[in-house]
């Protein structure tokens, strides 16, 4: 009998991968409106100019008496000054009089300052005005205690430019100036799509030979929390007809991103599919687990095809998805939080392979958690991973080593 298995001949480097992955990314150019109440996370396709100074009046800055600072020079607990009582200025208010000589206004945090006045003496620096005339007990210098009108926006300022990730404070200038929407660039539309006949959706029942499917799950996940819009697609058959009508469903999204038939038995179709309607850029990298990734690129669209394996697929989908997928979403790269540990036991590494190894972290080390490809607990167990360059074959209890986590 002979055999219809194909198998990879050749690894590429997980360096050159990437490279590869990277030199075939676009950023997204287009363009759409969103309500400030969705902008945080999104990145500005425009520059946004204060129409208005920001604060748009000269303000008191301290709740206490808006005052002439002259009235004030010399005054101290033991030689106040008098000031006479003239009214109150609340926020959202427009001052009804002006502070003339020897007077003062009682005034609240954020509210305008009343012509005349030039500084706030604070409440605390006064008897509060408790018998007749308000007692001052300090000096205070002309623009004291005073948020100047402009001092934190300048009328015709760019307050934020293009390219900029909105965060909540940046959301929160959007706010200050006054604006409601804002011009975005799209998220990427990231097409998911499971391969196999063995898999039936989370909540059916299984039949004979069946399990459930995993990777759209995962791969959607992680699609979402990098910028990316995920649109999970039927599972496809593994037959060439099949593969061939789901690429083709897919060609209105950005990224493709297919599980599954990306190996080398009979049944990985994957990789016909992808030579046959696209063009194939890699097959297989010397990484564990995750070496047979097909990538290329279908009808001008970006092709990936993660092994099935769910932690592979998942592993892949940090390590190789998400970089390409922020790129073009024009997020900046993430970057991993980490842990400096010693590994909590000895770990031998597949040889000439880079390996992603799961750690969990327990009592101060980085204890091994991986289990196999195929198992998702490798991932859902662990806190995070360590990186073993493919030249290192053990890395020995106690090791210091850098946890990612995920
Ligand atoms: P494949 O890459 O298609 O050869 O699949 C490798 C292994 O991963 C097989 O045991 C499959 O049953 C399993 N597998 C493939 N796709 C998925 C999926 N979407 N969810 C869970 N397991 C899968
Ligand atoms: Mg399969």
């Amino acid at each position: 009998m002979t055999t219809k298995m194909r198998p990879i001949r050749s690894l590429i480097g997980l360096d050159e991968a990437r490279a590869r992955i990277d030199a075939a990314v676009r950023p997204i150019d287009r363009t759409e409106r969103v309500p400030l109440a969705e902008a945080n996370g999104r990145v500005l396709a425009e520059d946004l100019a204060a129409a208005a100074d920001v604060p748009p009046f000269d303000r008191a800055a301290m709740d206490g008496y808006a005052v002439r600072a002259a009235d004030t020079a010399g005054a101290s607990p033991a030689s106040p000054r008098a000031l006479t009582h003239t009214g109150t200025v609340f926020t959202g208010e427009a001052p009804r009089r002006p502070v003339g000589p020897g007077e003062c206004i009682e005034i609240a945090t954020g509210a305008p300052m009343p012509p005349g006045a030039d500084a706030v003496v604070i409440v605390e620096e006064t008897d509060g005005g408790a018998a007749g005339p308000v007692k001052v007990f300090g000096a205070v210098a002309p623009g004291q205690n005073i948020g100047r009108q402009g001092a934190d926006i300048r009328q015709g300022q760019d307050v934020l430019r293009a390219g900029t990730l909105l965060t909540p404070s940046r959301v929160g200038a959007m706010a200050a100036i006054g604006r409601a929407h804002a011009m975005v660039y799209s998220r990427p539309r990231v097409a998911i799509l499971s391969t196999g006949n063995e898999l039936v959706d989370p909540g059916a029942s299984l039949g004979p030979g069946q399990i459930y499917d995993i990777n759209r799950f995962t791969l959607a996940a992680v699609v979402a929390d990098h910028g990316g819009v995920p649109v999970p697609y039927r599972t496809a058959a593994d037959t060439l007809d099949d593969l061939a009508r789901a690429v083709d469903d897919c060609l209105h999204d950005d990224v493709l991103v297919f599980s599954g038939g990306s190996s080398v038995g009979e049944r990985d179709l994957i990789l016909d599919v992808l030579t046959t309607r696209g063009e194939l850029v890699f097959h297989g990298i010397a990484l564990k687990p995750g070496k047979p990734t097909a990538f290329g690129r279908v009808g001008g669209r970006l092709f990936f095809g993660m092994p099935g394996y769910p932690t592979s697929c998942l592993s892949n989908a940090y390590i190789l998805l998400v970089p390409a997928l922020r790129r073009m979403a024009r997020l900046p790269p993430h970057t991993a939080r980490t842990m400096r540990l010693p590994l909590g036991r000895r770990v031998a590494s597949a040889s000439g392979r880079h390996q992603i190894y799961t750690v969990k972290v327990e009592g101060g080390a980085a204890m091994p958690a991986f289990k196999a490809s195929g198992d998702i607990t490798s991932m859902s167990e662990a806190d995070g991973y360590i990186e073993i360059a493919a030249e290192t074959d053990v890395v020995e209890a106690g090791t210091i080593v850098d946890v990612k986590l995920f």
